[in-house]
């Protein structure tokens, strides 16, 4: 039982780890436990168990845990062979991860803009920014949302180039009733701890049905051995293991992924009764039903209203102030202008969400929002 302070209203987090860890404390104690007992802190059972049963909740025949979300995007591109000289579409708003995995893989970015209601990939973007050298396109599953993915699909395999999902957002996210993971050639998942399913520290995995892709990814992820033997080294790969302990506190967690995901979806949909009227959300792709990974709204004078709320405890995040083509490093990588996204990048405010928000905590920033003045863009 948290206890309301007399005076004073209470913080409210965009994000409340510590709820989560204690909802499960008996199960990742032991946990802890199994793993020290066990001594097997690189690999063993625990490990094969969370990718049997992530590739499940995926709908793939295959799962490889790897260290972190970035290098499992990265692995994916150099797997698929798409290295220097090739192209490979991004949009543009999305973690900096995404469009750095692309150039640590040697390859060179593309990035383009997104639908402005919904900031996912828009198949005609990428149908417009494909050339000669174009290899794949990784398309984002940004907070929690889902772009139209037959529509991804179809513009990939017309176009011959492969579609790769980064769904690092959007852990039991669906698309017409089939889960984020699931779509292109191979989807990439990062479990740092503030995403859905989130670890203790930095993991990621690569869910694909693809075999041969598996077992490349597998092998250039530890050290490029070869599956006949552990000293035998068969390509230059990398370290980029999942630990031990990472997975075994990702198979704990997994078990409550859906109910967590039903209390965000729940915050959502009161967020979107209690809104101020002219405060929009950022749209939803049809079809899909969000894990929302942020509940992002789009508000005139942002950064005013950000103080504001902050002044009354109420902490917000923005995902992402800058689009990646306006970062320095970033910067040849974009054509020209991308208003969509750059229009976004000024208005949108990431809300408290997540799955243990008390009615009180929703009501306080929706309350807030109406006393600082708080109104959409178009008022
Ligand atoms: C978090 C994230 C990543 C990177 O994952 P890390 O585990 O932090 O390396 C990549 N892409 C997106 C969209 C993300 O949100």
């Amino acid at each position: 039982m948290i206890t309301v302070p007399q005076e004073g209203r209470r913080r409210v987090p965009t994000l409340d780890l510590g709820s989560m860890s204690s909802q499960l404390a008996e199960e990742l104690d032991a946990v802890w436990h199994g793993v020290v007992a066990s001594s097997a802190f690189v690999a063993g059972p625990a490990v094969a168990i969370f990718e049997r049963d992530w590739a499940a909740y995926c709908a793939r025949r295959y799962a490889v845990g790897v260290a972190n979300g970035t290098e499992a995007i990265e692995l994916v591109v150099r797997a698929l062979g798409i290295g220097p000289g090739d192209e490979v579409i991004v949009p543009t708003n999305t973690f900096v991860a995404t469009v750095e995995a692309v150039v640590l893989a040697g390859a060179t970015p593309r990035l383009v803009d997104v639908d402005p209601r919904t900031l996912v990939l828009r198949a005609s973007d990428v149908d417009d920014a494909i050339t000669a050298r174009t290899a794949a396109v990784i398309a984002v599953d940004l907070h929690g949302n889902l772009p139209d993915m037959n529509e991804l699909t179809r513009v990939a395999d017309d176009r011959g180039i492969a579609l790769v999902e980064d769904a690092a957002q959007a852990h039991g996210a669906r698309w017409r009733g089939r889960p984020a993971g699931s779509f292109g050639v191979a989807s990439c998942f990062s479990f740092y701890p503030g995403k859905n399913l989130g670890a203790f520290g930095d993991a990621g995995a690569v869910v694909t049905d693809d075999a041969a892709l598996e077992r490349r990814i597998r092998s250039l992820a530890n050290h490029g051995r070869a599956e006949s033997g552990p000293n035998v080294h068969e390509r230059i790969g990398r370290n980029s293991r999942l630990d031990t302990l990472q997975a075994a506190v990702l198979s704990a967690k997994l078990r409550v992924l859906d109910e967590w995901n039903g209390l965000r979806r729940r915050v959502a949909a009161a967020y979107r009764s209690q809104l101020p009227p002219s405060i929009a959300p950022v749209e939803i792709t049809p079809g899909v039903d969000s894990a929302y990974h942020q509940f992002v709204v789009r508000v005139h004078d942002r950064d005013r209203v950000r103080a504001a709320l902050a002044d009354r405890d109420i902490e917000t995040g923005i995902h992402y102030p800058l689009p990646c083509h306006r970062m320095v490093p970033y910067r040849a990588f974009a054509s020209g202008p991308l208003p969509g996204a750059e229009a976004a990048a000024t208005e949108i405010l990431s809300l408290p969400m997540f799955p243990h928000m008390t009615g009180e905590q929703l009501w306080s920033v929706c309350a807030g929002l109406a006393d600082v003045g708080a109104h959409g863009p178009a008022a």
